[in-house]
Protein backbone atom coordinates (compact mmCIF):
# COMPACT_ATOMS: atom_id res chain seq x y z
CA UNK A 1 0.00 0.00 0.00
CA UNK A 2 2.59 2.67 1.26
CA UNK A 3 4.61 1.07 -2.17
CA UNK A 4 1.72 1.91 -4.77
CA UNK A 5 1.08 5.36 -3.05
CA UNK A 6 5.00 5.67 -3.90
CA UNK A 7 4.75 4.28 -7.19
CA UNK A 8 1.98 6.60 -7.78
CA UNK A 9 4.03 9.44 -6.80
CA UNK A 10 6.62 8.82 -9.00
CA UNK A 11 4.65 8.04 -12.06
CA UNK A 12 3.40 11.99 -11.05
CA UNK A 13 7.17 13.50 -11.08
CA UNK A 14 7.53 11.70 -14.55
CA UNK A 15 4.04 13.15 -15.65
CA UNK A 16 5.24 16.77 -14.37
CA UNK A 17 9.00 16.01 -16.35
CA UNK A 18 7.77 15.57 -19.86
CA UNK A 19 4.76 18.26 -19.41
CA UNK A 20 7.91 20.54 -18.47
CA UNK A 21 9.71 19.44 -21.48
CA UNK A 22 7.17 18.51 -24.03
CA UNK A 23 8.46 21.22 -25.92
CA UNK A 24 11.47 19.84 -26.50
CA UNK A 25 10.86 16.41 -26.71
CA UNK A 26 8.60 17.53 -29.64
CA UNK A 27 11.25 19.52 -31.41
CA UNK A 28 14.23 16.79 -31.20
CA UNK A 29 11.52 14.30 -32.69
CA UNK A 30 10.91 17.31 -35.82
CA UNK A 31 14.37 16.84 -37.10
CA UNK A 32 14.27 13.18 -38.08
CA UNK A 33 11.27 11.88 -36.78
CA UNK A 34 7.24 12.61 -36.92
CA UNK A 35 7.69 15.59 -33.99
CA UNK A 36 5.28 13.90 -31.92
CA UNK A 37 7.19 12.70 -29.14
CA UNK A 38 6.61 15.35 -26.75
CA UNK A 39 2.97 15.04 -27.39
CA UNK A 40 3.37 11.10 -26.72
CA UNK A 41 5.12 11.11 -23.15
CA UNK A 42 2.82 14.05 -22.10
CA UNK A 43 -0.40 12.02 -22.73
CA UNK A 44 1.15 8.74 -22.34
CA UNK A 45 2.89 10.09 -18.23
CA UNK A 46 -0.80 11.76 -17.81
CA UNK A 47 -2.47 8.06 -18.71
CA UNK A 48 -0.29 6.43 -16.32
CA UNK A 49 -0.81 8.51 -13.73
CA UNK A 50 -4.21 8.46 -13.50
CA UNK A 51 -4.96 4.97 -13.91
CA UNK A 52 -2.27 4.82 -11.24
CA UNK A 53 -4.55 6.98 -8.94
CA UNK A 54 -7.26 5.28 -9.56
CA UNK A 55 -6.21 1.90 -9.13
CA UNK A 56 -4.87 3.01 -5.89
CA UNK A 57 -7.99 4.71 -4.74
CA UNK A 58 -9.57 1.61 -5.30
CA UNK A 59 -7.09 -0.41 -2.74
CA UNK A 60 -4.75 -1.76 -5.81
CA UNK A 61 -1.53 -2.40 -4.18
CA UNK A 62 2.16 -2.13 -6.32
CA UNK A 63 1.66 -4.67 -9.00
CA UNK A 64 -1.63 -3.58 -10.17
CA UNK A 65 -0.93 0.11 -9.74
CA UNK A 66 1.72 -0.46 -12.48
CA UNK A 67 0.47 -3.04 -14.54
CA UNK A 68 -2.90 -0.60 -14.89
CA UNK A 69 -0.09 2.51 -15.80
CA UNK A 70 1.51 0.66 -18.00
CA UNK A 71 -1.67 -0.21 -19.77
CA UNK A 72 -2.75 3.32 -20.12
CA UNK A 73 0.33 4.93 -21.05
CA UNK A 74 0.84 2.71 -24.07
CA UNK A 75 -2.64 3.48 -24.91
CA UNK A 76 -2.67 7.53 -23.95
CA UNK A 77 0.52 7.61 -26.24
CA UNK A 78 0.37 5.67 -29.09
CA UNK A 79 3.54 5.35 -30.75
CA UNK A 80 6.52 3.43 -30.55
CA UNK A 81 8.19 5.17 -26.95
CA UNK A 82 4.67 4.49 -25.64
CA UNK A 83 4.36 0.68 -26.44
CA UNK A 84 7.71 0.69 -25.04
CA UNK A 85 7.47 2.82 -21.78
CA UNK A 86 4.03 0.95 -21.26
CA UNK A 87 5.97 -2.48 -21.36
CA UNK A 88 8.43 -1.26 -19.01
CA UNK A 89 5.60 -0.19 -16.32
CA UNK A 90 3.90 -3.63 -16.38
CA UNK A 91 7.22 -5.68 -16.59
CA UNK A 92 8.97 -3.58 -13.15
CA UNK A 93 5.60 -4.40 -11.99
CA UNK A 94 5.96 -7.81 -11.73
CA UNK A 95 9.02 -7.53 -9.28
CA UNK A 96 6.30 -6.60 -6.22
CA UNK A 97 4.21 -9.14 -4.37
CA UNK A 98 0.45 -6.68 -3.62
CA UNK A 99 0.63 -8.34 -0.13
CA UNK A 100 4.28 -7.30 0.98
CA UNK A 101 6.49 -4.50 1.86
CA UNK A 102 9.14 -3.35 -0.93
CA UNK A 103 12.86 -2.48 0.00
CA UNK A 104 15.15 -0.29 -1.88
CA UNK A 105 16.31 -3.94 -3.48
CA UNK A 106 13.09 -4.47 -5.19
CA UNK A 107 13.04 -0.51 -6.50
CA UNK A 108 16.46 -0.87 -8.20
CA UNK A 109 15.52 -4.59 -9.23
CA UNK A 110 11.94 -2.89 -10.89
CA UNK A 111 14.19 -0.12 -13.09
CA UNK A 112 16.36 -3.09 -14.03
CA UNK A 113 13.41 -5.40 -15.06
CA UNK A 114 11.54 -2.61 -16.81
CA UNK A 115 14.42 -1.36 -18.84
CA UNK A 116 15.08 -4.64 -19.73
CA UNK A 117 11.64 -4.84 -21.44
CA UNK A 118 12.20 -2.33 -23.32
CA UNK A 119 15.45 -3.70 -24.79
CA UNK A 120 13.72 -7.10 -25.25
CA UNK A 121 10.59 -5.72 -26.78
CA UNK A 122 12.28 -3.27 -28.94
CA UNK A 123 14.67 -5.23 -29.83
CA UNK A 124 17.27 -2.21 -30.63
CA UNK A 125 20.88 -2.63 -29.88
CA UNK A 126 23.22 0.13 -28.96
CA UNK A 127 23.99 2.42 -31.88
CA UNK A 128 20.97 2.03 -33.48
CA UNK A 129 20.35 5.78 -31.98
CA UNK A 130 17.30 4.62 -30.14
CA UNK A 131 16.63 5.15 -25.89
CA UNK A 132 18.59 1.51 -25.87
CA UNK A 133 21.28 3.76 -25.92
CA UNK A 134 20.91 6.07 -23.16
CA UNK A 135 19.33 2.57 -21.28
CA UNK A 136 22.50 0.45 -21.50
CA UNK A 137 24.92 2.62 -19.59
CA UNK A 138 22.11 3.05 -17.48
CA UNK A 139 21.77 -0.21 -16.05
CA UNK A 140 25.19 -0.52 -15.57
CA UNK A 141 25.88 2.16 -13.56
CA UNK A 142 22.68 1.56 -11.92
CA UNK A 143 24.25 -1.36 -10.82
CA UNK A 144 27.71 -0.88 -10.03
CA UNK A 145 26.25 2.36 -7.95
CA UNK A 146 23.73 0.38 -6.08
CA UNK A 147 26.10 -2.50 -5.42
CA UNK A 148 28.52 0.33 -3.77
CA UNK A 149 25.78 2.54 -1.80
CA UNK A 150 23.14 0.21 -1.31
CA UNK A 151 21.16 3.67 -1.73
CA UNK A 152 18.17 3.33 -4.80
CA UNK A 153 18.03 7.19 -5.23
CA UNK A 154 21.35 8.18 -5.22
CA UNK A 155 22.46 5.78 -7.33
CA UNK A 156 19.64 6.33 -10.06
CA UNK A 157 20.98 9.66 -9.85
CA UNK A 158 23.90 8.93 -10.39
CA UNK A 159 22.88 6.54 -13.61
CA UNK A 160 20.84 8.91 -14.87
CA UNK A 161 23.63 11.49 -14.91
CA UNK A 162 25.25 8.47 -17.12
CA UNK A 163 22.50 8.17 -18.94
CA UNK A 164 22.03 11.57 -20.23
CA UNK A 165 25.71 12.11 -21.38
CA UNK A 166 25.01 9.02 -23.55
CA UNK A 167 21.62 10.54 -24.95
CA UNK A 168 23.98 13.51 -25.82
CA UNK A 169 26.27 11.24 -27.12
CA UNK A 170 23.72 9.88 -29.61
CA UNK A 171 23.81 13.20 -31.51
CA UNK A 172 26.71 11.55 -33.37
CA UNK A 173 25.01 9.06 -34.48
CA UNK A 174 23.03 8.49 -37.71
CA UNK A 175 19.84 6.70 -37.20
CA UNK A 176 18.90 3.57 -38.59
CA UNK A 177 15.62 2.14 -36.49
CA UNK A 178 12.14 3.28 -35.83
CA UNK A 179 10.79 6.02 -38.13
CA UNK A 180 13.74 8.37 -38.16
CA UNK A 181 15.52 5.50 -40.45
CA UNK A 182 14.15 7.23 -43.94
CA UNK A 183 15.96 10.59 -42.34
CA UNK A 184 18.77 9.04 -40.87
CA UNK A 185 21.27 11.41 -42.12
CA UNK A 186 19.41 14.38 -41.12
CA UNK A 187 19.00 13.20 -37.50
CA UNK A 188 23.26 13.90 -37.32
CA UNK A 189 24.00 16.50 -34.87
CA UNK A 190 20.61 15.72 -32.72
CA UNK A 191 20.83 13.56 -30.12
CA UNK A 192 17.73 10.86 -30.08
CA UNK A 193 14.36 12.35 -28.44
CA UNK A 194 13.58 8.84 -26.54
CA UNK A 195 17.30 8.83 -25.26
CA UNK A 196 17.10 12.12 -23.98
CA UNK A 197 13.53 11.77 -22.51
CA UNK A 198 14.78 8.82 -20.83
CA UNK A 199 17.52 10.50 -19.16
CA UNK A 200 15.59 13.46 -17.74
CA UNK A 201 12.75 11.17 -16.29
CA UNK A 202 15.18 9.08 -14.34
CA UNK A 203 17.26 12.12 -13.32
CA UNK A 204 13.80 13.67 -11.73
CA UNK A 205 12.92 10.44 -9.96
CA UNK A 206 16.32 10.53 -8.28
CA UNK A 207 15.66 13.83 -7.45
CA UNK A 208 12.33 13.41 -6.33
CA UNK A 209 13.40 10.18 -4.10
CA UNK A 210 16.45 11.79 -3.00
P1 LIG B 1 7.05 7.25 -32.79
O1 LIG B 1 8.43 6.95 -33.30
O2 LIG B 1 6.11 6.10 -32.97
O3 LIG B 1 6.52 8.55 -33.31
P2 LIG B 1 7.88 8.56 -30.36
O4 LIG B 1 8.16 9.74 -31.20
O5 LIG B 1 7.11 8.80 -29.12
O6 LIG B 1 7.21 7.39 -31.19
O7 LIG B 1 9.24 7.90 -29.86
C1 LIG B 1 10.39 7.92 -30.64
C2 LIG B 1 11.50 7.27 -29.82
O8 LIG B 1 11.25 5.88 -29.64
C3 LIG B 1 12.86 7.31 -30.49
O9 LIG B 1 13.51 8.53 -30.25
C4 LIG B 1 13.57 6.12 -29.87
O10 LIG B 1 14.28 6.50 -28.70
C5 LIG B 1 12.46 5.21 -29.45
N1 LIG B 1 12.45 3.99 -30.26
C6 LIG B 1 12.00 3.83 -31.52
N2 LIG B 1 12.14 2.54 -31.92
C7 LIG B 1 12.71 1.88 -30.88
C8 LIG B 1 13.13 0.52 -30.64
N3 LIG B 1 12.97 -0.43 -31.54
N4 LIG B 1 13.68 0.23 -29.43
C9 LIG B 1 13.82 1.18 -28.50
N5 LIG B 1 13.45 2.45 -28.66
C10 LIG B 1 12.91 2.81 -29.83
MG1 LIG C 1 7.64 10.37 -33.03
MG1 LIG D 1 4.58 8.92 -34.06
Amino acid sequence: REVAQSIVEALEVLRATASEHQEYFGKLDAVAGDGDHGQGMAFGTRGAAEAARAALDKGAGARTVLLHAGDAWAEEAGGTSGALWGAALTAAGSVFDDARGTTPDDVVRALLTGTDAIRRLGGAEPGDKTMVDAIVPFREALETEFQASSDAAESTGRAAAVAREAADATADITARLGRSRVLGEKSVGTPDPGAISFSLLMAALADHFG
